[in-house]
């Protein structure tokens, strides 16, 4: 099988082809999602057999463009044309001398070598560069056709457990399936997860949670009983849902953050997987606050001016959390006008009234901003009229 035209058919790969400075290869997603017919991506991973270094230095000044080295094992980065970039990588072979623990790593003298390290047999192929022809030692091209997640040896998962976390990944986003082998394989390596190192767990939980359906994939690893094994449960169908609030109610939080959310874990353990402290402290009080919220709201018919006091009491995930575990219709009402409400007057009205400087500022400010919740002050002048009544009390 032959890519040539493919790949030049690409645009922005086009020129790259052109420049190529020695031989090389086209390998990684890539080259996997050619083959398989999905959209052209916008990074090439290119493996050269040597000194991936000078290669790309050469082919940054054919493309005119500029290098980035990153120091790591023989790897650089190409930026060229209008915000392209292509990797350049020195093919290399991987031991693993303890389970989870980072590779030793050394050059490779072929590509089949390097082809050899990798997770997956779609994930194991490459693309000869320029002739396009495809290197393929594991039968990558079934797997693909057979829509097959498929690991290249016995102790894949046991040498790098975050493979599972992508094979859960790959299955999801590609509507594939493990074969029974490779599926025994992460079920017995599963609890070997908890020996990765935290901001290795952090990287993989990002990455579920970028994709379009990361539900399916908990709900992969929940068999595997990889939230077991972490400590953490990872609770069904609230991403969907934490996905569309933030959009209905155009919230902005990023889908990391989302994500989180939608781990139930011990206090502590968002530390030490390394997630940041502002993010870290509003999803923890948003778990253990849930169900007081929902107390406060519950039961009666509580006032916009008592949901905003019982919202303004938890942390800024709260609502949101509750609302996606819970339909409520306090907190929808939170949502769709409570939280907008402003008052049109400011300390510096109540001053120009005569109020001197005192924590009594805050206290009408308060009590103006629950009456207008409520509805009693429909614009400017009323809540002036009001702050006068009480300044004189
Ligand atoms: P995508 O970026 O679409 O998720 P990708 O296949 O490009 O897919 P990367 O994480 O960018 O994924 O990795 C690039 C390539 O490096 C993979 O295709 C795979 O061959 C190899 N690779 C990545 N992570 C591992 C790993 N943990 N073990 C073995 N090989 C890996």
């Amino acid at each position: 099988m032959n890519l040539a035209r493919d790949l030049s058919g690409l645009e922005r790969f086009g020129p790259v082809l052109d420049a190529l400075p020695a031989p090389g290869y086209l390998v990684g997603g890539t080259v996997r999602d050619l083959l398989f017919g999905r959209p052209p991506r916008f990074d090439f991973d290119l493996a050269v057999v040597g000194d991936a270094e000078q290669y790309a230095s050469e082919l940054a000044s054919r493309l005119g463009g500029s290098l980035t080295t990153h120091g790591r094992f023989g790897t650089a980065t190409v930026h060229y044309g209008q915000d392209a970039h292509v990797d350049v990588a020195t093919a290399r072979t991987e031991t693993y001398s303890a389970p989870a623990a980072l590779p030793d790593v050394a050059p490779a003298k072929t590509i089949e070598d390097d082809l050899a390290r990798r997770d997956f047999t779609i994930n194991a192929m490459a693309v000869a560069l320029p002739d396009g022809d495809v290197v393929d030692p594991f039968r990558g091209r079934e797997h693909l056709r057979d829509r097959l997640v498929r690991v290249l040896h016995e102790r894949s998962f046991v040498d790098d457990p975050t493979r599972i976390f992508r094979a859960a990944r790959y299955e999801s986003r590609l509507d594939f399936r493990m074969d029974p082998k490779t599926e025994t394989l992460a079920l017995m390596a599963a609890p070997a997860v908890q020996e990765l190192s935290g901001a290795r767990i952090r990287e993989e939980l990002f990455a579920i949670f970028a994709e379009d359906d990361p539900d399916r994939t908990f709900a992969r690893l929940h068999q595997f009983g990889v939230d077991a094994a972490l400590g953490v449960e990872f609770l069904p169908r609230m991403q969907p849902r934490l996905r569309e609030l933030n959009d209905v109610y155009a919230l902005g939080l990023p889908r990391s953050h989302l994500g989180l959310l939608s781990v139930r874990a011990p206090d502590g353990w968002l530390d030490e997987i390394k997630v940041t402290r502002p993010v870290a402290d509003g999803v923890q009080a948003a778990h253990r606050e849930e169900p007081f919220l929902r107390a406060a709201l519950a039961g009666r018919d509580v006032g916009p001016a008592e949901i905003v006091e019982a919202v303004e009491r938890t942390g800024p995930d709260t609502p949101l959390y509750a609302l996606a575990r819970a339909e409520d219709t306090a907190l929808r009402r939170y949502f769709e006008r409570l939280r907008d409400v402003r008052l049109e007057v400011d300390g510096e009205d109540l001053l120009a009234l005569g109020l001197t400087e005192s924590p009594r500022v805050g206290e009408v400010l308060g009590e103006l901003r629950r009456r207008k919740l409520n509805g009693e002050l429909p614009g400017r002048a009323e809540e002036l009229a009001a702050a006068r009544e009480l300044i004189a009390e």
